[in-house]
């Protein structure tokens, strides 16, 4: 009876004995055992991990629902900058137009000059992991075409595009009626 009292009064309180035994007089406590004994404060490492794991899987789920599976696979080392002026479109920044793929974010995708990519794959051979750049662009491109039609990509960037000559003729005609 004294045993129960004590109990209730201290609730996420665990007692040595009531863990297993790996030595004598050595208990190993238990992760996920007494949960519903621990404070959810003592919860919050399990809480981060969780986090940390959802953002690890939405990081690499993403890419692979929009069929962009590659883009996963870039270390973002920027070696694929010495391209240079051999990108025909003078397009400089390629590693940003492949994580802008990664996630899906067309609005970087259009600043950094996804739109006036012609694939030509120049810039693949600069690439440490040989990832099939000119593949990438283009599944990211058609993303950004239907982006465009349904509304999803910033009137502003695709306008400053637009000035800036940023897109490819193949693309006007769809960005000149997001514009519209
Ligand atoms: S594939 Fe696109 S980014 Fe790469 S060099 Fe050719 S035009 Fe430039
Ligand atoms: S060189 Fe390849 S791996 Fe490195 S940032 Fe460019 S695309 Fe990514």
């Amino acid at each position: 009876m004294a045993d129960s009292d004590s109990q209730k009064k201290t609730p996420h309180k665990r007692d040595d004995t009531s863990q297993p035994m790996v030595l004598p007089g050595i208990h190993r406590y238990q992760f996920f055992t007494n949960l519903k004994d621990r404070g959810w404060t003592m919860n919050l490492d399990r809480v981060a991990l969780f986090g940390i794991v959802g953002a690890l899987l939405a990081t690499v789920i993403k890419p692979l629902l929009r069929l962009n599976p590659a883009t996963i696979y870039c270390y973002e080392c920027r070696a694929c900058y010495a391209t240079q002026d051999r990108c025909p479109v003078g397009i400089s920044l390629q590693a940003e137009l492949v994580v802008a793929g990664r996630v899906s974010d067309y609005d970087r995708f259009v600043r950094n000059g996804g739109l006036k990519c012609i694939r030509c794959g120049n810039c693949q051979s600069f690439c440490v992991q040989f990832l099939p750049l000119p593949q990438m662009f283009a599944v990211m491109q058609e993303e950004t075409r239907s982006a465009m039609r349904s509304g999803l990509v910033p009137r502003e960037s695709l306008g400053k595009a637009l000035d800036g000559g940023l897109v490819g003729k193949e693309f006007i005609d769809d960005v000149v009626k997001a514009l519209s």
